[in-house]
């Protein structure tokens, strides 16, 4: 019998090796499937790794879509479809193609053959073993059509491309479909808004002047019909545009997180959160515009080209008059234009400011509260709101102006032309101007209509001017540089933990003196690495760069010999452990907090970790213990607690190099001790990195690295150290002070006892 967990092609000389779906298990298919997947990624020029790919609870193997998803996240093309056999013959440019088996594990189709009508085959799990013939019939036995199609993208996709109004209307003309049910719609509906008022006219003049009962019957069936007609287009024109700009707002959405993920660390450094978000929000203003005027606006333009010729047609003279009317609308919004741009730019700026002030104060609350300072921020945030009042104010007065003197032109549209036409009607002999009372009252309705467009396209400039300020806001957010090259590409090498710093530089960016300068040192994998040196020496900046949050600095920095420039980032990170001074715990329970979203890690891993990072008593004691949950901001733990959650956080993934920044200052001397009798256990098979302004924890250290001003003074052991630096010896005698003098006095004691 063979062997259950074979999979389905390695022992393939008869198919009675073809195990049904019940012999193959779930880790064998996720396996095959994985190594395939990888295995076609390779051959585009992509590593990927295994632990990126997620398994959603609910399934047993890899879903087509989901193994898609996971090529698309690292930039190749990727998609699942189901196809024949002939369809299969035809895809030799997409070669290897992965089938996806029935039995839940995958096979690469390297080639064809045929003349012999055969397809090649290879085991994913076997990269070794020769590929296999399989003509169609066996195939069709495990393949149900299933494949998955793996190339390198050809051009760039809308996700990288710069933010701009152009990548926007792309966006909107993804929705080429809905775009064109809605003109069809809106077509017809122009066309439906011009009967009513010839219906009206015909009643006016016939039936008034005629007393003709059934020709206002039939009007006013007609008019139903058309009202009903109308109601039910407009009802489905609105439905089109609700479900467009909903699906638009999801890709907005969508993008945006994205790109904000995708952001380097050092940007958000840089600008406030305040600012970062109120940017990002114009976004919203954008879509609006998008969906709502601009839509409407084009619309309106086609309404305008349908009703011209009938308002020539009915009196040239007042279809003359109502387009002169509406021009001159137009052209004093335009007038008003540079003004309502300069006021607008500075209330941008100042709502910008005052969002910042907000969310600054909401984060920094708690030192507020505690410097008594709410007065200050009070009186900051009042000059804000004064500030983006005054231009508020200044552009709603720009806007009013626009809209006092547009008002009597726009009144002239549809009660003027009245006016002129009676004007005309009464003074010209009865009948030669074709003008009756009826189409008078029609000119009048029509006439409204054909001035909203043109108003509504001079405003629209308007319109743009805003959005074209909020697409620039937008832009400074999304379209810095971002890490997502480095995040995708690069080596992705097995680390053993060698670190070596060449003639290291560094500034960081608006900052005059160098936070590093020519640092050298170089670390054995698997030892313990000691930062020490006063405050700004440079210590956590040497920890920055080790996990690639600043990459413009010179000289050479490698670990196990690549050049970290050149590691994938998210592997780079993944494989650090680091544990910060001031660390982030997600809302969410302690166990959710330990794991952090991070695939196949069970219980029994998140107790291990907790034990190793001295945690595991007090999350016992906690009401729920690892169910415990921790709110926002952690506020419900103390800081040693979230210290040691944060320790077994970064311990749970066994990292081969692990950074503690200041790891235990927040911790009482109890807890610390408890660490620090575990950083032996802990540092067991993986580099260390250990900053740390206690020396009494680093003695233990293979090597310590003694910084000043940027510069690396001096590394070695403890003991050599002392003997040798001073600056070492001034800082380890400053922080033994007290056990120096105690030694002394009991020096002293003994010698007057004797
Ligand atoms: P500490 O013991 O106080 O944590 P440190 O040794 O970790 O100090 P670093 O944080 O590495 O010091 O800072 C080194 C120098 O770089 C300091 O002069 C600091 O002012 C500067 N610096 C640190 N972070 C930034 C930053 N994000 N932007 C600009 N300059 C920075
Ligand atoms: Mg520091």
């Amino acid at each position: 019998m063979p062997d259950a967990r074979t999979a389905p092609l390695e022992n393939s000389a008869s198919s009675d090796a073809l195990p049904d779906r019940s012999t193959v298990d779930a880790q064998l298919a996720l396996r095959s499937r994985l190594q395939a997947v990888i295995t076609v990624a390779l051959h585009h020029g992509v590593e990927l790794d295994a632990r990126d790919f997620r398994l959603s609870s609910d399934q047993a193997v890899p879903s087509p879509a989901s193994l898609a998803l996971w090529v698309q996240s690292s930039g190749l093309w990727a998609k699942a479809a189901r196809v024949r056999w002939r369809q299969l013959l035809r895809l030799e440019e997409s070669a290897p193609v992965i089938l996806l088996l029935t039995n839940g594990t995958a096979a690469l189709l390297a080639g064809w053959d045929r003349e012999k009508g055969v397809v090649l085959v290879a085991n994913p799990l076997s990269p070794d073993a020769p590929p296999l013939e399989v003509a169609e019939l066996r195939l069709k036995k495990f393949w149900h059509g299933d494949v998955l199609l793996i190339r390198r993208e050809r051009r760039a996709t809308l996700d990288e491309a710069q933010f701009s109004f152009t990548w926007l209307m792309k966006l909107v003309l993804h929705e080429r479909r809905n775009l064109r049910e809605i003109l069809a719609a809106s077509l017809t509906l122009s066309v439906l808004q011009i009967l009513p008022p010839f219906l009206i006219m015909a009643a006016i003049d016939r039936v008034m002047t005629h007393h003709t009962l059934s020709t206002l019957s039939l009007i006013t069936l007609m008019l139903v019909i058309v009202t009903g007609y109308e109601a039910l287009l407009s009802f489905a024109r609105r439905e089109i545009v609700e479900v467009m700009s909903t699906r638009l707002d999801a890709r907005i959405n969508v993008h945006v997180f994205r790109r904000l993920l995708a952001l380097p660390i050092e940007f958000f450094e840089r600008t406030p959160t305040g600012e970062t978000t109120h940017k990002v929000s114009q976004i919203f203003k954008i879509r609006d515009f998008l969906t709502g005027k601009l839509v409407n606006t084009v619309l309106d333009v086609f309404t305008l080209v349908i009703l011209l010729p009938f308002l020539f047609w009915m009196s040239a003279t007042l279809a003359w008059l109502v387009l002169a009317a509406s021009t001159c609308v137009g052209l004093t919004v335009l007038c008003f234009l540079p003004a309502i741009r300069h006021v607008y730019a500075q209330l941008i700026v100042a709502e910008v400011k005052k969002g910042s002030v907000l969310v600054e104060t909401v984060h920094g609350m708690r030192t507020v509260k505690s410097l008594a300072i709410e007065d200050v921020r009070k009186q900051e945030w009042d000059e804000r709101v004064a500030e983006s009042g005054h231009a508020r104010l200044a552009a709603g007065r720009i806007a009013n102006w626009a809209q006092t003197i547009t008002l009597p032109l726009e009144r002239f549209v549809d009660r003027g032309v009245l006016l002129c036409g009676a004007y005309i009607l009464l003074m010209s002999p009865a009948g030669s101007t074709g003008i009756t009372a009826g189409s008078l009252i029609a000119f009048m309705m029509l006439g409204a209509r054909v001035a909203s467009p043109l108003i509504g396209f001079a405003k629209l400039t308007q319109d743009i001017e805003e959005v074209r300020t909020s697409i620039s806001q937008v832009s400074e957010v999304l379209n810095n540089p971002t890490e997502t090259a480095a995040m995708r590409g690069g080596l992705r090498p097995k680390f053993q933990g060698q670190i070596v710093f060449e003639e290291v530089s560094f500034r960081y960016p608006g900052s005059q003196a160098l936070a590093l300068n020519g640092v050298n040192f170089s670390i054995p994998a698997g030892t313990m690495l000691g930062l020490v040196g006063r405050s700004g020496s440079g210590k956590s900046t040497i920890a920055r760069l080790l996990q690639g949050i600043n990459r413009d600095y010179s000289g050479r920095l490698k670990i196990d010999g690549s050049d970290l420039r050149e590691i994938n980032l998210t592997h780079l990170r993944r494989s650090f452990g680091v544990v910060m001074q001031d660390n982030f715990l997600f809302r969410g329970t302690v166990r959710e907090n330990i794991i952090a979203g991070r695939s196949g890690l069970t219980l029994d891993d998140v107790v291990r970790a907790a034990r190793m990072a001295g945690a595991e008593e007090f999350i016992e004691r906690l009401p729920r213990g690892y169910e415990t949950w921790i709110e926002e901001g952690s506020a419900n733990l103390s800081g040693g607690q979230r210290q040691r959650l944060a320790i077994a956080r970064a311990l749970i993934v066994d990292p081969r190099l692990l950074i503690l920044d200041e790891a235990t200052s927040a911790l009482d001397p109890e807890s610390e001790a408890l660490v620090n009798a575990n950083l032996l256990r802990i540092a067991k098979g993986r580099t260390m990195v250990i900053v740390s302004h206690r020396l009494s924890s680093l003695v233990d250290c293979d090597q310590i690295l003694v910084l000043d001003k940027g510069r690396a003074v001096d590394i070695g052991p403890h003991g050599d150290l002392l003997e040798r630096c001073s600056i070492y010896r001034q800082l380890w005698q400053q922080q033994n002070k007290h056990a120096e003098r105690g030694r002394q006095t009991q020096l002293k004691s003994i010698a007057a006892g004797e």
